[in-house]
């Protein structure tokens, strides 16, 4: 698998979607197979969204070098993730920001949550991964503000309480579209207090974000 590693990562280098030495780092270390269910594991490094149950999925390898490029993570800095399916993104971006960071998941669907615990147990990232159950739309003002914040399910707008936990000057990326798989990746930085410039990173297909400032459960 670690082979097969490698040249994904080196396939994402020449695409240009991994461009610095510690997104490129960081995607060697993390074993996305291990935070797959085990009958879709060989497909591990297709550079492929691959489904998880629930009607979601696990996001694309370079969607996640896409985010972790575009949020310009530096050590210690403190994450709010919404969408944390299985946690290999969040395990991504834990990397990047070591040991002295930390990186707070929230999930709306229950199962999901709890697996994603075990997975990070497993691959040793549950000291610095916190997953919280429940409705990512709400934030965690517990533990705000939050240098970087980022979305991996789509909303219709960048949802209010998201906007004041994030800490002026930190930067917030987010999926913004349709429910149906058609959005744009919007970069957000916080300038002053009600202050936020926003930036179009292009076209990107993800699965809804449900929530009280998302879109409606059906
Ligand atoms: N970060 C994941 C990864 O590493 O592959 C991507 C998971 S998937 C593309 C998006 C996730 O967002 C799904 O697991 C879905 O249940 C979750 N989600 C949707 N709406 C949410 C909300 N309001 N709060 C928290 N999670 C939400």
């Amino acid at each position: 698998m670690k082979d097969k590693r490698e040249e994904l990562v080196e396939k994402l280098l020449n695409q240009g979607y991994i461009k610095t030495g510690k997104v490129k780092k960081a995607m060697l270390h993390v074993p996305r197979e291990e935070f797959m269910p085990p009958e879709i594991r060989r497909y591990a490094y297709l550079d492929r969204p691959l489904p998880i149950g629930r009607g979601q999925t696990i996001s694309a390898p370079h969607m996640v070098a896409i985010i972790a490029e575009q949020l310009d993570l530096d050590e210690g800095m403190k994450i709010l993730e919404i969408g944390t399916g299985l946690g290999y993104n969040a395990a991504v971006v834990s990397e990047i920001i070591g040991g002295s960071g930390h990186v707070y998941t929230v999930e709306r669907i229950p199962s999901l949550a709890e697996k994603a615990r075990e997975n990070l147990e497993k691959t040793g990232y549950n000291h610095k991964i916190t997953v919280i159950s429940g409705d990512g739309t709400l934030g965690y003002p517990e533990k705000a503000p939050f240098d970087r914040i980022y979305g991996t399910a789509s909303s219709p707008k960048i949802p209010e309480p998201l906007k004041k936990q994030l800490r002026i000057g930190g930067k917030l990326i987010i999926p913004l579209g349709s429910a149906n798989y058609f959005q744009e990746l919007v970069s957000v930085q916080r300038i002053s207090d009600d202050e936020f410039k926003s930036e179009d990173l292009g076209g990107v297909a993800f699965v809804p974000m449900i929530g009280e400032h998302g879109w409606p459960e059906d």
